[in-house]
């Protein structure tokens, strides 16, 4: 029997006028920070809500028109809906709050480029921390009311959806989006019509249609090539989130590179900060090179002018991780962009050179073309001031310019809203504003143990619900038993969370060694064999589906779940999102990480746990070498970095092991009479106390205003005025002193002494020869530290001045009058590199002689 074809059409409700506005709230990810408005959706309807994905566009175009209908007749609905439209518009319409400290201009703007953006599970263009970390970024510039505009790609598949078959091997399945479901719009023209920009690509023009999304106060524009009149392979640009080969990414990059600062431009935006999140948006700078060289600038001027108010953000932690390109493909596409930035093959592939390879490399363009640099964390800023040390030649790493921003978190998206109100009942509203006030936070003790602890209980029973929901729905589809499921359940009970329950989830890169605990399984069974103190391991994440290492690790775990000995205290789910991820932040115990020393370059997902009260157990990497104080958690201390990696994966499990068996289980289950272990309570409020203030976003984005944002911002205007005189001149300096350092020396004329008393002055005289250059163009200056204990960045720097011109010699003497301010046996060098007051960082030009 043929029943037919089956058609589908969609019939969408008629929102009624009395809940209008829930079509505002559902395109403004205002949704994605603030709980109430969710759960606003969620009670329309539970079951549809799960089932679109918590997409509030969708829910609103699929919900049955009764339930609209009902709900305008619901009193306790209505006023739910008037309290959240009253938060939403407070929110869009408080000023910005004076915070004492100097910030951008109205007139100003920041334009923050990134290739993945991580707000909310329903809005799939992220893959992993570098999105969240972005969408976190403008979350808080929105919560700060910054002139702020973010760029980015629209992806039509995003990530992939993860599911685990019964072999344990990871199933990656692209959808494609319908942009109709997203939180996204056109942008439009005066005249209504759609904004399209072009884009040229290997001897072509590519258009691009320029959407956007709504953060709070926050434009994001996300751009488009998916347009009938593309070829089919450029309409296939944007269309997977790393996906593609090396020409997809490399054509990538150009529509987000040139295609973004054009679509700014198209929409009268004139940024005058420039944010490179990571090197995937550096060709930005070309295009804007470009557009400062038709209005006549020359190329180094234009290059300073560029360069002084733009700030690259690198997290990579290893050389291999920094985007490069061959040169024949930077050639190919290229090709008709040449000509307008007036420039030489070998100078164009000069600009991307990084130690000697051949490679064109986007980390090298990045810090180029801009002045002002940083890693995301301590370890990580003294890493990569390594790894991009052949960019300042002549300076030591420890002094050159790549500096950090440690990263942070959105409080709002990532602390549960238990906890939130938890906070409002004992610490008042206010919290909310003194987010990052460290010394405010450590009223958090006046929180009663009980209360702390029945909100982290009812967090983890939340948690395992959802824990077990993902698993029993992988588990079942499967065609596994319903009584294995029992066995595997019989620690995850969201009736009585009581057994220590520790989480791992992230994405499966083989740095992050998930498999660590099970390095030994001999010793994991003797720790995991006492009755009385169970222990339960979660763990959720993704690899790559082009990473085959990555996917191991993940059969290796599914493997271990279901020997016999480890059934019920090791689960996989699969599915992770933002979603699971907010759950199991909130909502384990312990969260645990243990990456190979450093190649963690911060890592986010340790901090939402941090606030929520999860203890951290990770590795002394990435953020966590700031965050640990000792009582906030415990700390893995790595094995040293030479060592090989079969040796350090020995050490690290066997610390892991030691702090496992030694303190956190022992602590967990110092129960007293009220069922809960106190000193486990402490270490939990100290945790939210010592890492909320300090690793928020709020803290991180205010770091980047004071540090990067306006500085830049107010150097930009200075090199610009007087048709970019200032900028001339700079460039024109470099130019200089570029050609005469090659025969800049110095020599001593003093002689030097050998022992003084404490009080003395002593005069120090070098004679420099300066090829050319004023006096005025070098620092000279002496480094003084204690004996043996030489580290660049301990030292005490003196300044000499300039003296006089030694008439026989021509020679330019420089004296210095000391009288130390250190007893004891004392080392000191001398020195002198290019100065210039226009310069953004002294040491920027890379230029340093020694004596
Ligand atoms: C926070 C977060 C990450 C980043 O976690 P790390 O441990 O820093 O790698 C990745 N994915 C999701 C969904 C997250 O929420």
């Amino acid at each position: 029997m043929s029943n037919g074809h089956t058609f589908t059409i969609e019939v969408n409700p008629k929102i009624p006028r009395r809940l209008a506005r829930l079509e505002e709230l559902a395109t403004n990810l205002w949704y994605s920070w603030d709980r109430p408005t969710r759960t606003l959706f969620a009670r329309l309807h539970p079951g549809l809500w799960d089932a679109v994905g918590h997409n509030p566009k969708l829910f609103l175009r699929r919900i049955d028109e009764q339930r609209l209908v009902d709900a305008v007749d619901d009193q306790v609905f209505l006023a739910t809906y008037n309290r959240v439209l009253s938060a939403y518009d407070t929110y869009h319409a408080e000023p910005m709050r004076p915070t004492g400290q100097e910030t951008l201009r109205e007139q100003d703007l920041v334009a923050y480029f990134c290739f993945e953006f991580g707000l909310h599970e329903s809005f799939p263009i992220y893959s992993g921390g570098l999105g969240i970390l972005a969408g976190d970024h403008c979350k808080a510039a929105s919560d700060m009311r910054l002139p702020f505009v973010a760029v980015g790609l629209l992806y039509r598949q995003g990530y992939f959806t993860q599911t685990i078959n019964s072999e344990g091997q990871q199933v990656a399945t692209y959808y494609d989006a319908d942009f109709d479901d997203l939180p996204v719009q056109p942008v439009r023209q005066d005249d209504g019509s759609e904004l399209h920009v072009k884009v040229p690509l290997a001897g072509r023009q590519v258009a691009v249609k320029v959407w956007e999304a709504t953060i709070g106060h926050v434009r994001l524009l996300l751009l488009d090539t998916d347009l009938e009149e593309n070829t089919p392979e450029d309409r296939d640009i944007t269309h997977q989130l790393y996906g593609g080969d090396r020409h997809t990414r490399i054509r990538q990059e150009i529509i987000l590179g040139i295609g973004g600062p054009r679509a700014l431009t198209a929409m009268g935006l004139k940024p005058t900060v420039w944010h490179i999140n990571e090197g995937h948006a550096a060709f930005l700078i070309l295009e804007r090179i470009r557009m400062l060289r038709a209005g006549g600038l020359d190329f180094a001027s234009a290059l300073e002018a560029v360069a002084v108010n733009t700030v690259f953000t690198t997290h990579t932690p290893v050389p291999a991780g920094h985007d490069h390109f061959a040169q024949d493909m930077i050639e190919t596409y290229f090709r008709d962009f040449l000509p307008e930035l007036g420039l030489s093959r070998e100078e164009f592939i000069a600009l991307g050179r990084k130690d000697d390879a051949p490679d064109f490399n986007m980390t090298a363009l990045a810090i180029r073309g801009s002045r002002h640099h940083n890693g995301v964390s301590r370890i990580h800023g003294e890493v990569s001031a390594r790894i991009c040390a052949d960019l300042w030649p002549q300076i030591d790493p420890a002094e050159n310019p790549m500096s950090y921003v440690t990263n942070g978190v959105h409080v709002p998206t990532f602390l549960a809203l238990e906890w939130a109100e938890l906070f409002d009942q004992f610490l008042g509203y206010e919290w909310r504003h003194r987010m990052s006030d460290v010394s405010y936070w450590a009223k958090i003790d006046q929180i009663p143990d009980h209360l702390f602890w029945s909100v982290h209980q009812s967090l983890k029973s939340q948690m395992l619900q959802l824990v077990r929901h993902r698993i029993a729905h992988q588990h079942l589809r499967n065609h596994g038993s319903q009584a294995h499921l029992d066995r595997m359940f019989r620690h995850a009970d969201p009736a009585n969370p009581n057994v220590l329950t520790i989480g791992f989830a992230r994405r499966f890169a083989t740095y992050k060694r998930a498999t660590l605990l099970f390095e030994n399984l001999d010793w994991l069974r003797e720790i995991l064999a006492d009755g009385e103190r169970p222990v339960l391991f979660i763990f959720a994440g993704k690899a790559h589906p082009a990473d085959q290492p990555g996917q191991e690790l993940i059969r290796q775990i599914y493997h271990i779940m279901h020997m016999p000995e480890f059934v019920g205290k090791v689960l996989l789910a699969e599915g992770y999102d933002l979603n699971m991820a907010r759950r199991l932040v909130a909502g384990v115990d312990v969260w645990l990480n243990n990456p190979i020393y450093p190649l963690e370059a911060s890592g986010t997902s340790g901090m939402k746990a941090g606030i929520n009260g999860v203890l951290n157990l990770s590795v002394l990497d990435g953020w966590w070498g700031e965050g640990y104080d000792g009582k906030n958690g415990w700390a893995i201390k790595p094995a040293p970095e030479n060592m090989d990696e079969y040796r350090r994966n020995k050490e690290d499990s066997q610390t892991l092991y030691e702090l496992l068996q030694d303190q956190v289980i022992p602590l967990y289950y110092k129960r007293d009479k009220f069922g809960y272990s106190p000193e486990w309570v402490k270490m939990a409020k100290t945790s939210i106390a010592t890492l909320l203030p300090r690793f928020n976003s709020g803290r991180m984005v205010g770091e980047y205003v004071s540090r990067f944002y306006l500085p830049a911002a107010k150097a930009g205007r200075r090199y610009a005025e007087s048709g970019f005189a200032n900028a001339r001149t700079l460039a024109a300096w470099k130019e200089r002193v570029r050609a005469a350092w090659g025969g800049v020396a110095l020599r001593r004329v003093d002689t030097p002494k050998r022992r003084i008393r404490f009080g003395d002055e002593v005069r120090f005289e070098v004679a420099a020869r300066l090829n050319g250059l004023d006096p005025a163009d070098v620092v000279v200056e002496m480094l003084m530290t204690r004996a043996n204990k030489y580290h660049i960045k301990d030292a005490h720097h003196y300044r000499f001045s300039f003296d006089r011109v030694d008439s026989e010699t021509g020679e330019h003497r420089f004296v210095l009058d000391l009288a130390p301010s250190l007893c004891g046996r004392l080392d000191y060098r001398i020195r002198a590199y290019p100065a210039h007051a226009l310069l953004t960082h002294p040491l920027e030009m890379g230029l340093m002689v020694w004596l």
